[in-house]
């Protein structure tokens, strides 16, 4: 299968050896990507421990992993990528929005992430939500939004 962040890539050689921990995210594009196919596949311990120690108290694993399945995956669009800052002070910052259903409502949510190293390791700090927009109702013969070129019924709507 195709990895679900997009790349294009098969899944095994793109962010599955990075959730299943044989490999780490090198930078803060990919600890996002892998995160995003994590939510994609319900990987929801990955996403909990790619979670900054700081972000981490306030996480429950449980609820991502109810929060992931309940969603549809759809696409991810990475908008823009920060270089890694010079600075210790200054954090990297992946600008992407998040395509998925809920039931047959089709959403996009925009973010701004900031991320860090920790032990060497990148981890999600946090994220500012720019824009969570419900987008429409699906409708069941027009074209499924996961652009798979299918109608809607009978693909991510079925
Ligand atoms: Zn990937
Ligand atoms: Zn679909």
């Amino acid at each position: 299968m195709l990895c679900p962040c997009g790349s294009e890539l098969e899944f095994s050689l793109c962010c599955q050896p990075i959730i299943n921990g044989q490999k780490t995210a090198d930078s803060p594009e990919q600890l996002m990507r892998s995160r995003y196919s994590a939510y994609a596949t319900g990987e929801a311990q990955y996403i909990y421990d790619t979670y900054a120690k700081a972000s981490q108290a306030q996480q429950n694993v449980e609820e991502i992993g109810q929060w992931a399945a309940m969603s549809k995956w759809l696409f991810l669009e990475i908008h823009h990528s920060s270089a890694i800052p010079q600075s210790a002070d200054e954090l990297p910052v992946v600008k992407f929005s998040a395509h998925y259903l809920l039931g047959n409502k089709y959403h996009k949510m925009t973010e701004s992430s900031r991320f860090l190293l920790e032990n060497g390791q990148w981890r999600y700090l946090d994220g500012d939500v720019s824009e969570f927009d419900e987008v429409r109702e699906m409708k069941r013969n027009e074209p499924c939004p996961c652009r798979s070129k299918k109608k809607f019924k009978q693909c991510c709507g079925r």
